[in-house]
């Protein structure tokens, strides 16, 4: 959605709902969240609320309004092609999506496995998905330190290290010769 959109939003909302009043801040608020989501589906989500008692008086929080939407860039269009994550099996309509989402698939799938190894915790791909990249990046990076600081596998602390530091090429050598 754009500003308009959201601004058009705001001017049914309060033909619907006489309490409800906005400002600029709430505008670019909203905003922040509804621009990777098609109007239509935001449309289709409130008026679908709307009916319900509930939301007789006061309008559904954001929050409410964008449970369960799907992003804009995540959704397929079945009339192109569409590339396959051979991960998990999403698909989506350009390579170069696919292989964003794919480098981001495999650290998540890392993620999950070294965590439950180490910590003992369960985390879900869900979760891991809905970071950012930058929140996900600190993540993944914080999390390669601290193996890379605790493991006994001499070989998992190199291939760390070199993920970090890409080896000259005789170290590259001779770390996969020793293998
Ligand atoms: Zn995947």
């Amino acid at each position: 959605m754009n500003r308009e959109e959201v601004v058009d939003l705001f001017e049914f909302l309060e033909i619907n709902y006489p309490s409800f009043s906005y400002s600029s801040k709430t505008i670019d608020t909203w905003l922040s969240e509804l621009q990777m989501f098609d109007v239509d589906d935001v449309k289709r989500n409130l008026k679908e609320l709307m009916a319900e008692d509930l939301y007789s008086k006061t309008p559904p929080l954001l929050s409410r309004i964008i449970r369960g939407l799907t992003p804009k860039k995540e959704k397929i269009d079945f009339t192109k092609n569409i590339y396959f994550c051979s991960r998990c099996n999403r698909g989506f309509n350009s390579k170069e999506e696919c292989d964003e989402h794919f480098n981001r698939c495999s650290s998540v799938d890392y993620v999950i496995r070294e965590t439950r190894k180490w910590f003992k915790k369960e985390l879900t791909r869900k979760e891991l998905f809905a970071m950012s990249d930058e929140e996900f990046q600190e993540r993944y990076c914080k999390l390669l330190h601290w193996i890379q600081n605790h493991t006994q596998n001499e070989s998992e602390k190199t291939r760390i290290e070199f993920i970090f530091n890409p080896p000259k090429k005789e170290r590259a050598k001779s770390f996969l010769e020793s293998r």
